[in-house]
């Protein structure tokens, strides 16, 4: 079991001395070591069991700090920066050789971000280098929004949990890139297209879109998925939400009156898109512990958080046992 708590300066010791430490963030739980150690950094991909294809964000104790990890920085970036930081929004730009191929899983870009959490914005400020933190999870399981996740998934793998209470997004960053000078959104997240687009062009966004089951399984990414089987769409009496008692629903806001209540999750029940987001993964959690056949989930609306709700449960929704499974 890893010890829980709050001390801040033995979660630095921890980390100068190239361990790994679970830190709270607004977003979810990262699990950090030096970004600039590869010993360290190799500890994350074994511990995670993650792919060592599959990069890391590193998180910085405030945006001057950018130059040092970056560059060739595009104003549009640090307009973002500027904005958005700390916040959910994660900058992918042309790295520095300071930063190991290991920790950018050999890109030659690197992703950034300032989380917003008092907890983990002193640590930072403690540290003389930046944290590589992805998720507190299992490769391709749901993401931890609180202390006692990460306790119940890594809590035999890593000594120190710092606790920050739950986490107040619930959700992974928004990815931007700028590694072909414009923006284009390689992930939704917290910090929505349209706050983005307030203050630069975006040239793409994700070209999947949310709940759309038009690509062959296979090319999709299985990602912050249950054990049990879960099925996303419209949630009808013909989607077969009856065939068994232990299938559960979760709605985004309504009760469905064809099957009982008490079988029924609710994501928000005053249609909340930011509280939908917030309980989404801590439900799933839930859910998933209570042995139930299937997991029926119904999109959001797709706009604003609610995009980045849908592309979540879109990729929960893949089979476990896909063999392109990329978790992080
Ligand atoms: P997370 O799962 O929240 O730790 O975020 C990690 C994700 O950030 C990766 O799976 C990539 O999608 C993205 N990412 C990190 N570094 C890069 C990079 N250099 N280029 C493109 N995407 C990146
Ligand atoms: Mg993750």
């Amino acid at each position: 079991m890893a010890e829980i708590g709050h001390d801040i300066e033995l979660a630095a010791e921890i980390l100068r001395n190239g361990g790994v430490v679970a830190i709270p963030t607004e977003t979810v739980y990262g699990l950090a070591a030096n970004a600039l150690n590869t010993d360290a950094v190799a500890k994350i991909y074994e511990i995670k069991q993650r792919p060592s294809f599959n990069p890391l964000i590193l998180h910085l104790a405030n945006a001057a700090q950018m130059q040092r990890f970056a560059k060739d920085i595009p104003h549009g970036a640090k307009i973002l920066a500027e904005t958005f930081w700390p916040g959910p929004i994660t900058l992918v730009l042309p790295k520095q050789a300071i930063v190991p191929d290991l920790t950018t899983a050999g890109h030659s870009s690197v992703a950034l971000r300032v989380p917003n959490h008092p907890v983990t914005l002193q640590l930072l400020e403690l540290l003389d280098f930046p944290l590589a933190a992805p998720s507190a999870n299992p490769s391709g399981y749901i993401s931890p929004t609180k202390a006692e996740h990460v306790q119940e998934n890594l809590g035999d793998k890593i000594s120190y949990i710092l606790d920050g209470g739950p986490c107040k997004i619930g959700l992974e960053s928004t990815i931007v890139s700028f590694v072909d000078k414009q923006a284009e959104i390689l992930r939704f997240g917290a910090i929505t297209q349209e706050q983005i687009s307030n203050y630069i062009d975006i040239i793409r966004t994700p070209t999947i879109a949310p709940f759309e089951n038009i690509i062959a399984p296979g090319m999709l990414s299985s990602h912050y998925a249950p054990k049990t089987t879960l099925i996303f769409g419209e949630i009808t009496l013909e989607s077969g939400v009856r065939n068994s008692p232990n299938n559960v629903l979760l709605n985004f806001q309504n009760y469905k009156i064809f099957v009982p209540e008490a079988t029924q999750f609710i994501l928000s029940k005053s249609g909340n898109l930011e509280e939908a987001a917030k309980n989404l993964f801590e439900m799933l959690r839930k859910i998933d512990s209570m042995e139930v056949d299937k997991i029926f989930a119904e999109p959001a609306p797709s706009f604003g958080i609610g995009l980045a709700i849908n592309d979540r449960l879109r990729r929960a929704s893949i089979n476990v046992n896909n063999e392109n499974k990329f978790g992080n």
